[in-house]
């Protein structure tokens, strides 16, 4: 990009395209590239007049659309820090993170700002604001009497942009501070990756207050001049028929698996979709081969998080390996490591570490946590554990704090699941770790039956069992209706070690 002004470098593809579209919602309302501009540069102004400075944190909890959109631009835009909060955050949730984060202006729907008050004192906001998702509340009046601002504020590559919680799965959400350079260079790698163009049309169906909705979705298809069609939540029959008009699709697993529960989905109505991309969780090899089955097309499969936005994906014209997580971005490394610190051979599991432009700033308030993650010669400590293969294709085989150590031995989840997972009746699985006297932890299993079967855990287990060394057989299988899961569809081990660990 020409620029490290995350502002500038998404608005420089669609200059001069003002009329251009760049969203349609579901009832076909348009939004052109110049409304959303001229939107977010006058939320700069009216912040600005809240007091707002370069620099400080402006929190929002507003639903999904183009309203919640500009408060994103239009906070960068006035040099301030974009902090979105999950809308299904309670009130008292809402206050921890305020309070934590110490924003000087909070964002939230008009329906619920009563709620927050609590909150917004205790945590010394010093301005409420309003906006619900059609636009209405106290920013939408005084940014219908505010000038634009004219131009972004002035910032620096290493200047924070954005602040986004992690989304909870291991432990407390922890604040990652995201800068400028990180995002414009993991858009303009994702962009250029991926030949994201001003012809694309991508069904935007994911939350905008993740790294996957916001930072991969939106920025990727603005700093292309492309087009979104925007979904409130994700619905696939909606999303479907959509298909006809769009070129590309970024969900998480679960999209796809519900997609293919549709009856309606076929090569024929994947006809004019070019790309899906999935990520945030793994996908699993099943789903995979049903997508190609029935659509033709291979999933490319990308993987990132909170604090380094994208580290890897499969390629967009190479081979693409369903199961890995693909190559490294362009300009970022990835190594895999031993619990010393030094690398591991070729094939064996190691803690994935990244280092390159993506690498976000440190924890929020956390500087023994990000001294603990942020490793000598610049890696980062992703908490993910992953191989290798012999063309450099990486596969993620669990998290650190998932890892089994029973008798001394490591246990990676991904391994025994994949076995489950293949056991017919099995609809999908999870493996942790339970406490045992003796070896310190044991295996314990987490099954979903397919509906209609009635597989019992000797059956599981003489499958199985087979294939694992002994200390790696499942001491426990728990048959549930689903896994838990949250809303990005990433199971909840902790949950689950809760519910069936004793602790
Ligand atoms: P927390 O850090 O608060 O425990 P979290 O790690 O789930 O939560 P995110 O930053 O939203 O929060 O998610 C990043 C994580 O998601 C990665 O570290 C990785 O474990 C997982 N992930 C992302 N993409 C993939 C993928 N394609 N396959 C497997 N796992 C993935
Ligand atoms: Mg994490």
């Amino acid at each position: 990009p020409d620029t490290n002004h995350l502002i500038r470098a998404l608005r420089s593809a669609s200059d001069g395209r003002g009329d251009a579209p760049f969203a349609t919602d579901t009832t076909g309302t348009v939004t052109t590239y110049a409304d959303l501009w001229h939107g977010a540069a006058r939320m700069a102004r009216v912040l600005i007049s809240h007091g707002v400075e370069p620099g400080d944190r402006v929190a929002m909890q507003v639903e999904k659309s183009i309203a919640a959109l500009q408060c994103y631009l239009g906070t960068v835009m006035a040099g301030a820090v974009h902090l979105p909060l999950n809308t299904a955050y309670t009130a008292a949730e809402v206050g921890y993170f305020l309070t934590d984060a110490a924003p000087h202006v909070f964002v939230c729907d008009p329906a619920r700002q009563a709620e927050m008050k609590t909150a917004t004192r205790e945590a010394a906001v010093a301005h409420v604001l309003t906006l619900d998702a059609d636009g209405r509340g106290t920013v939408a009046e005084a940014m219908g009497n505010a000038p634009p601002l004219p131009a972004a504020i002035p910032r620096e590559a290493d200047d924070i942009a954005a602040f986004l919680y992690t989304s909870g799965t291991t432990g407390r959400s922890k604040g990652a501070m995201l800068t400028h350079g990180n995002l414009v260079s993991n858009a303009a790698a994702l962009r250029d990756l991926w030949q994201f163009t001003a012809d694309d049309v991508l069904i935007h169906a994911l939350p905008v207050f993740h790294t996957h909705g916001l930072f991969v979705a939106i920025n990727v298809t603005l700093m292309a001049g492309g087009q979104i069609l925007l979904h409130g939540s994700f619905d696939a029959a909606a999303v479907l028929a959509d298909f006809p008009r769009a070129t590309t699709l970024m969900g998480v697993p679960t999209f796809y698996t519900r997609l293919l529960d549709q009856p309606g989905l076929t090569r024929q109505a994947a006809a004019h979709m070019r790309l899906f991309v999935s990520g945030s969780a793994p996908m699993l090899t099943d789903t995979h081969a049903k997508w190609h089955d029935r659509t033709g097309h291979i999933v490319l499969e990308r993987y990132g998080m909170t604090e380094t936005c994208m580290n890897t994906s499969n390629p967009y014209d190479g081979t693409r390996k369903p199961g890995t997580v693909g190559l490294p971005l362009p300009g970022v490394e990835v190594r895999l490591t031993g619990t010393d610190g030094i690398p591991v051979p070729t094939g064996e599991p190691g803690d994935i570490e990244v280092r390159g432009p993506n690498l976000f700033a440190g924890y929020w308030n956390m500087p023994e946590k990000t001294a603990e993650d942020m490793r000598p010669g610049g890696w980062f400590a992703t908490g993910d554990i992953g191989t290798v293969d012999a063309d450099g294709y990486y596969t993620i085989v669990g998290r650190s704090k998932d890892l089994i150590i029973s008798g001394g031995y490591n246990i990676y989840p991904k391994e025994i699941e994949t076995l489950v997972d293949a056991v017919p009746g099995v609809a999908e699985s999870a493996v942790f770790g339970v406490p045992h006297p003796d070896f310190g932890e044991s295996v314990a299993v987490a099954v979903v039956r397919l509906p209609g079967s009635y597989l019992t855990d000797e059956d599981l287990l003489a499958v199985v069992m087979p294939d694992l060394a002994r200390y790696k057989h499942p001491r426990h299988i728990h048959f549930l209706d689903a896994l838990p899961r949250n809303t990005m569809g990433k199971v909840q081990k902790t949950e689950l070690r809760r519910s069936f660990g004793g602790n």
